[in-house]
């Protein structure tokens, strides 16, 4: 027997998902990111320079790093910001070297030259499932910012290999379920993030059982779910990028490469 999950979707349905390009006008590249109630503004600037510890250790090519923050008023019960509470939040720091992680996968550092692209990811509103919203809308961000680079003649190759994606599954209600909001995830006996390249080649994995253990089957099943469910992101990721692109003009012949 199947889960009946809170929102009625069938066990391997995303919720409704879609991008809204140039939300952040002064950012390189920007885009609100929705997976159902989970809102995430995902947006890319330039810096002209790289870490200190990369002229130190004269390490050469460029840098993508992320933050990620949940505004005051994404969550029921407010939450605080850090700078109010004199300290980074460790959840916040965790989830956002994954999505820093996740976005070096897919970019060729050396083709970004001497520059630090940063990738912010402010959560408006959270219902579940925010690291990976931030890591599927932080590369379309990224993706508008590196074109817009190429368009101004700064980047000789364009640097991002292909795209990457992620999503959650879990185990709700003995049932390995796609994407869960918020109701599912606090219910959940185990939480499954996952992040993909268009090859559907892994970039990372977390999964944990929340005082809970799952078998070799459950975990096969979830993977699976993750698969599926990435592979139905890429298309709307790219529609998004053309939608900025049609914007600044003709598409580059790189971009169009990746769009394929
Ligand atoms: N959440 C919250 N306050 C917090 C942390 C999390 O309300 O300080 C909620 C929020 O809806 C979030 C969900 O719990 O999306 C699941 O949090 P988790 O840490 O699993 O990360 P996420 O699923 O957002 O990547």
């Amino acid at each position: 027997m199947s889960a009946i999950r809170p929102d009625a979707r069938a066990f391997d349905q995303l919720r409704p998902i879609s991008f809204t390009p140039d939300v952040a006008p002064h950012a390189k590249g920007s885009v609100l990111v929705s997976f159902g109630n989970t809102r995430v503004i995902c947006a890319a600037t330039v810096e002209e320079d790289v870490p200190r510890w990369m002229k130190a250790q004269r390490t050469p090519g460029g840098w993508v790093t992320a933050e990620y923050s949940m505004l005051p008023y994404s969550t029921l019960d407010r939450k605080q910001r850090d700078i109010s509470r004199g300290k980074l939040d460790g959840r916040s720091s965790e989830i956002q070297r994954l999505i820093g992680r996740a976005l070096r996968a897919v970019v060729d550092l050396d083709k970004l030259g001497t520059r630090t692209l940063w990738v912010d990811c402010d959560v408006l509103q959270a219902d579940g499932g925010t690291r990976t919203a931030s890591i599927t809308g932080g590369c379309v961000a990224l993706a508008i910012a590196l074109n817009r680079l190429m368009a101004e003649g700064k980047l000789r190759d364009f640097p991002l290999k292909q795209l990457v994606a992620a999503v959650s599954t879990g185990i709700f209600q003995g049932q390995a379920v796609l994407d869960l909001n918020y109701p599912e995830d606090k219910e959940a006996a185990v939480d499954f993030n996952v992040v993909m390249t268009e090859k559907l080649e892994f970039v990372e994995v977390q999964g944990s059982g929340e005082e809970s253990v799952f078998s070799g089957d459950q975990l096969s099943s979830m993977l699976d779910l993750a698969k599926k469910g990435i592979g139905e992101i890429f298309s709307l990721q790219k529609a998004a990028i053309l939608e900025a692109d049609r914007k600044d003009g003709p598409l580059l012949a790189d971009l169009s490469s990746l769009l394929r």
